[in-house]
């Protein structure tokens, strides 16, 4: 029975954070030191992506649970990137929601600036 027991992996993009925001919430907050303002490889970006993995176990190809979740961030220019800690990605989960509302047109540039204050 092939069907018994697949498990499938996802990739979910999160969202875009900058490197001029990383660099003012390093100054403010420790949580973020790992990660270099800019792309510590070729140091040529302007943002990072922010990316969930994960899989799901399904049975009978109903999607039963998400397991194995690994987040990680990586530079558009080279694709140098790393697993992120909870900590961190819950830091730039929250910048990328933010600028995709903004991208979005669903809330204006002082909005965003409120928003990126409280972070
Ligand atoms: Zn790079």
């Amino acid at each position: 029975m092939g069907l018994w027991g697949k498990d499938i992996a996802r990739t979910k993009y999160v969202g875009n954070v900058y490197v001029d925001q990383i660099s003012s919430i390093k100054k403010e907050n420790k949580a973020l030191f790992r990660i270099a303002s800019k792309c510590e490889n070729c140091n040529n970006n302007d943002y990072y992506s922010i990316y969930e993995t994960f899989r799901l176990f399904r049975i009978l190809s109903i999607p039963l649970v998400q397991c194995d979740t690994v987040y990680y961030f990586s530079c558009p220019e080279c694709n140098f990137g790393f697993k992120l800690e909870d900590e961190e990605f819950k830091k730039l989960e929250k910048i990328a929601l933010i600028n995709s509302k903004y991208m979005e047109g669903s809330i204006t540039k002082s909005e965003l600036e409120t928003g990126l204050k409280d972070i």
